[in-house]
């Protein structure tokens, strides 16, 4: 009892039969539970979660025989304690509870949503979002991830509204002018994963996914934008199905948009919620960043039925692991979906971001132990998602793809329908590969930072040297940290040969001997490896030189990221990285374009007068021949990244080249836009809206915010 935060395992349950009706009108909710338990051992308390509810009556059933009890709330430490005036004895029990509560507006527990619609009316959706420990806002339960149990709602609703829950619908029943919606059993899961929703909500025709019935589900009048969310979420499911070996553990998918939601979606078994832009689309007049980030999110929330949802965190300290490893998969069936999309290299961004702040003294562990509920709020962030998935990618690179699947496989098996710590998963990719996994992943999410990896090459060619030191902006002088590494090296040899050659660096140095002497070498082959890399002179210039010939684009990408990474941190000139962008104005891939542009972005910001124009300058000429290569419209042989690239490159020439003639340019297509918006491809509309944001008058503003009030869709 001396954790506040983990309820007494006496009494724990396992099948919840719950109702609620909610009354939208007044934002009131009236609910009854009746929870089987099992007795571990003779008690007269009865303590589970419960705050902001008012709590009528509760009883306990034993053999048929009612037990009154005495309710007591405390509202610190958010418990309910039923206690009886004689001890419970052990064995089977049943739970029951008659409460109250409000349809709050906090945007969690159970609340009201609110949208206009096309009439110009305010309606209202009550819906839920629980984790992490918001369900006990909508009804008593034992609200911790590792006490799993079954749930069987139902809700009642008024007129023509729907209600939407975990599983499907069983039953429909009409009493006196209400309707009372049964849904199926879940599977036995945590309490964060129960949701229902009551509304006006529209409804797509269900699709069959091998047996699934999956739909979206949307605030009337939007059921055209939902086709592009409903082919994804239907490759998921295969996709995912296929991945785990493991059928989607529920009955039905229902993905819903609400119009109030405080996080991206949120991974309720068998009926996942999201922000409206992630879910509804014309995919006819989005960009293919807009695309992307809808793919992603279904597909993250989707690889949670498995990854969270039939497997579980035991504790909140695990969700790192839950949020990485979703993150993971859902860059996996992007890059699936869409392979034109080239995913992988787009997430060289995102792992950039993760290197930004991971590389300051004040970083963090990516685990690290958690008391509170709250404590594990610090771990929704870029640390979480981006390093951790990057983490996990670089050990499935390194162990290969089917390899590292076998031991997800493994885990999924052995572990569903329970709870599990982070070492269970190393454990079970160790007994599949045979390669000491806990120990290096260990060194990655127990310790902050990352290493930066020093090469070089003997002068036969022959030898690499390899060391390493914690990579940080400042300088860390007493910082020991070594970590594992992975690496994958790839090499050409005399002859023009191309070999692949992987080692693990677990020490401060280690001397490779090559099977042939090396030409040249790139250290995190296909740039997968969550560390930076610092080539000897030499190695470097070869590098450069072999950039289009002998690297990949995400390579490439290494190399400029890795390069800014070392001007931040002071061992490397500006002026040395615009000379490298200079020699990649060939360049065709638009996240190495990002990464130029993002560094020379920085660098205009601290330049002083006179050296800005000097900059612009060497910007247009940089940019020109690109921009030139793409022109302004697109074409008919343009794929899907040259949209997004022709964008880029507007943005650039327009801002930081302030080339006036693109600025021109642009104010031209701005007013054509105005005019039709469907004859702006939608990539060079997101660049023209955004230069043109950056150098508005006060018309155009104005024109902006019309164009947002009277957009027709999210
Ligand atoms: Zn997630």
């Amino acid at each position: 009892m001396s954790d506040p935060y983990r309820l007494p395992r006496t009494v724990l349950p396992h099948r919840y039969d719950l109702t609620l009706a909610p009354n939208l009108d007044t934002a009131t909710f009236a609910g009854s539970v009746d929870i089987a338990v099992v007795v571990a051992e003779p008690t007269t308390t009865v303590v589970m979660n419960a705050i902001e509810l008012a709590v009528d009556e509760a009883w306990v059933t034993v053999n048929g025989i009612r037990h009154e009890a005495h309710v007591s709330l405390d509202e610190p430490t958010e418990r309910c304690t039923l206690t009886l005036t004689e001890p419970l004895p052990a064995g089977d029990a049943t739970v029951s509870l008659r409460f109250r509560g409000l349809l709050n507006d906090k945007l969690h527990g159970f609340y009201r949503s609110t949208f206009t619609d096309d009439d110009g009316n305010e309606r209202v959706i009550a819906t839920t979002q629980f984790e992490a420990t918001d369900a006990r806002r909508a009804f008593p339960c034992w609200d911790e991830p590792d006490i799993k149990a079954v749930f069987g709602i139902s809700l009642w609703i008024d007129g023509d509204f729907r209600a939407v829950s975990n599983g499907a619908v069983a039953e429909v029943e009409t009493i006196e002018g209400r309707r009372r919606v049964r849904f199926t059993d879940t599977m036995i899961m945590s309490t964060y994963l129960v949701a229902f929703i009551v509304g006006p909500l529209d409804a797509t025709e269900p699709i069959d996914v091998d047996g699934i019935p999956l739909r979206v589900l949307c605030p009337p009048g939007r059921l055209p934008l939902t086709p592009f969310a409903l082919e994804v979420a239907e490759y998921s499911l295969r996709y995912l199905a296929n991945y785990f070996d493991l059928p989607y553990p529920g009955d039905s998918m229902d993905l819903v948009a609400i119009p109030d939601f405080a996080f991206g979606a949120m991974e309720n078994l068998g009926c996942v919620t999201f922000r409206e832009t992630l879910l509804l689309v014309d995919p006819d007049h989005a960009t293919q960043g807009e695309l992307q980030n809808i793919v992603d999110v279904i597909a993250h929330e989707l690889a949670h039925m498995w990854f969270g949802d039939l497997v579980t965190m035991d504790w909140w300290n695990g969700i790192w692991l839950n949020e990485a490893f979703a993150t993971f998969m859902e860059l996996k069936v992007t890059d699936a979906f869409r392979v034109q999309w080239e995913r992988w290299a787009g997430f060289g961004l995102a792992r950039s971001t993760a290197f930004d702040t991971d590389a300051l003294h004040t970083t963090r562990p990516i685990e690290y132990s958690v008391v509170s509920p709250e404590d594990a709020a610090g771990m929704f962030d870029v640390l979480t998602y981006e390093k951790g998935a990057a983490v996990v990618r670089m050990l499935e690179q390194y162990l290969g793809e089917d390899r590292f699947r076998a031991g997800i496989r493994r885990y999924m098996t052995l572990h569903q329908y329970g709870n599990t710590e982070t070492t269970d998963l190393w454990d079970a990719i160790e007994e599949t590969s045979g390669e000491p996994v806990r120990r290096i992943m260990d060194s990655w999410i127990f310790q902050g930072g990352h290493p930066v990896i020093d090469v070089s090459i003997s002068d036969d060619g022959a030898t690499v040297h390899l060391a390493q030191r914690r990579f940080t902006y400042l300088p860390h002088p007493l910082d020991t940290s070594l970590w594992c590494v992975p690496l994958i090296i790839r090499y050409a040899t005399a002859d023009a040969a191309v070999h692949t050659t992987r080692a693990l660096l677990t020490g401060e140095t280690l001397d490779l001997a090559l099977d042939e002497p090396a030409t040249w070498l790139v250290v995190n082959a296909e740039g997968h490896g969550f560390f930076r890399v610092s080539y000897a002179p030499a190695l470097r210039q070869t590098l450069t030189a072999q950039a289009h010939a002998g690297l990949s684009n995400v390579e490439r990408y290494g190399l400029v990221d890795d390069t800014w990474g070392s001007v931040l941190a002071g061992t490397t000139s500006a002026a040395e990285f615009l000379t490298l962008a200079e020699g990649l104005s060939d360049e065709t891939d638009v996240a190495v374009w990002r990464r130029i542009l993002t560094g020379v972005d920085q660098i205009e910001r601290i330049a002083r007068n006179g050296e800005r124009e000097v900059l612009q300058a060497r910007v247009r000429a940089l940019v020109a021949p690109a921009l030139d290569r793409s022109g302004w419209a697109p074409r008919e042989s343009d794929g899907d990244r040259d949209h997004e690239l022709r964008s880029v490159l507007i943005g650039a020439m327009a801002t930081l080249g302030n080339d006036h003639e693109a600025q021109t340019r642009v104010r031209e297509i701005f007013h054509q836009y105005l005019t039709d918006s469907q004859s702006v491809e939608a990539n060079v509309a997101a660049a023209v809206i955004r230069v043109t944001a950056a150098f508005a008058g006060a018309e155009e503003v104005d024109a902006m915010l019309e164009g947002f009030r009277r957009s027709s869709t999210p």
